[in-house]
């Protein structure tokens, strides 16, 4: 069989859906179109049916309970609801009181979706700590404790990093905020579906989950909401009809929620044969990689990491050449367009990867039917590219020749 280019190596920015995900949603947009809140007739009954059923199957793949689980559009909304439905509910001081409305922990390299809320509770006048990271990318219970003071209301630290894959000590962070009584997030997009998760083991209280990022569609999530030891409670952000609790109203998404429904079925019972094979492939990837370069390094902590994802940093090529010269090979580059220039990684940065290597970062995620003939192409893809430019790199031959170029006096311009 001939290998099929381009190659999708972004699956931590989205995943196709399973094709048993959309055969299981298909009734649900003609036959079984209800409206799970129509009470009156089958049509209604048999939509919620599906809604219930999907719930159990998320409920048990992070050892929930079906009341627990509210479904959302994604793990956007599921974080703003969680971090400011929880701000708002348990804020110690009214805003105008001259006094911290409350104190939120965080992480500097959270996802948008966490720091954004977070900011806007800033600017509405609670206090924020962004922790900062080591250089292994891990966030500790031990920062999170140091940082912790009698007005702390919220910690949201994410579970398993989306551009690094490196995975913080949440059961450790759950732990010390249940000892400290004080509500505890994580926003687990990128480790539900991959990682055995035990909400009561875990001690989390809030967990945000999406649907696209485990092989079922756009436009679904959930947020898990403990109900009990302690019982959380959170202010809705939009007012409606009563649905989900009255957490998040509106119609339900029940062709979406169905999918999600299987994809977390699919997940449970397929995940540990997906990272096994996946960690093969990533090593074999890695090493690959890091055996036939030099200046070349993997960012993140080695081991406490996801299995299926990998960023590396390739010292003396340019970031914008390398993504041109492996075109066939769709994966993130260490940096993100803003609207004027090319912003290196917030994440690289905070790790302290300078600007230039976080450039030319590549960010490979691999997925449920990532093949090893794929990784093979990739590798030998990335290290003959590599090659190429390094070739018209003056800065390469000086360090090959044993110049430190760190000592180096440039000409002024
Ligand atoms: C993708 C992602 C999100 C956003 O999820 P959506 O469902 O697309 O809104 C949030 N957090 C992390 C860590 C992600 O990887």
């Amino acid at each position: 069989m001939s290998l099929k280019l381009p190659i999708y190596l972004d699956h931590a920015a989205t995943t196709p859906c399973d094709p048993r995900v959309v055969e299981a949603m298909l009734p649900f947009f003609t036959e079984t179109f209800g409206n799970p809140g129509s009470r009156n007739h089958r049509f209604g009954w048999e939509a919620e049916a599906g809604v219930d059923a999907a719930r159990e199957q998320v409920a048990q793949l992070i050892g929930a309970d079906e009341k627990e689980i509210v479904f959302t559009s994604g793990s956007t909304e599921s974080n703003n609801l969680a971090i400011k439905g929880a701000a708002y509910l348990y804020e110690k001081n009214p805003a105008g009181s001259g006094k911290p409305r409350g104190h939120i922990i965080t992480a500097i390299h959270e996802h948008k979706a966490v720091l954004d809320p977070c900011k806007r509770l800033q600017k509405e006048g609670f206090d924020v700590t962004f922790l900062e990271p080591g250089r292994d990318g891990i966030i500790t219970a031990e920062m999170v404790e140091a940082a912790m003071r009698d007005d702390t209301i919220l910690v949201t630290v994410m579970w398993a990093n989306n551009e690094i894959g490196t995975i913080n000590e949440v059961p450790r962070i759950g732990a010390l905020c249940h000892r400290r009584e004080v509500i505890f997030h994580t926003d687990a997009t990128q480790w539900v579906g991959k990682m055995p998760t035990d909400v009561e083991k875990d001690q989390v209280d809030l967990l945000s989950l999406s649907g696209h990022k485990m092989y079922g569609p756009k436009g679904v999530g959930a947020l898990y909401v403990r109900r009990r030891r302690p019982r959380v409670r959170l202010q809705a952000l939009v007012d409606g009809g009563g649905q989900e609790r009255g957490f998040r109203p509106g119609t339900l998404n029940v062709t979406g929620i169905v999918g999600l429904g299987k994809a977390a079925q699919i997940a449970r019972a397929e995940m540990d044969a997906d990272a096994d094979r996946l960690f093969r492939l990533r090593k074999k990837l890695e090493d690959t990689i890091t055996g036939q370069l030099d200046s070349t390094q993997v960012n993140g902590h080695r081991e406490r990491r996801l299995p299926h994802i990998t960023n590396i940093s390739f010292g003396f090529v340019e970031g914008e050449s390398l993504m041109m010269a492996i075109k066939e090979i769709a994966c993130s580059s260490g940096s993100a367009c803003t609207s004027a220039s090319l912003e290196p990684s917030y994440v690289l940065k905070s790790l302290g990867v300078g600007d230039d290597l976080a450039h030319s970062s590549l960010r490979l995620s691999l997925g449920r039917w990532t093949t090893e003939e794929q990784i093979d192409y990739t590798a030998d893809a990335i290290v003959k590219s590599v090659r190429k430019l390094r070739l018209l790199s003056p800065l390469y031959d000086m360090h090959k020749e044993g110049i430190d170029l760190s000592k180096v006096q440039w000409a002024q311009h």
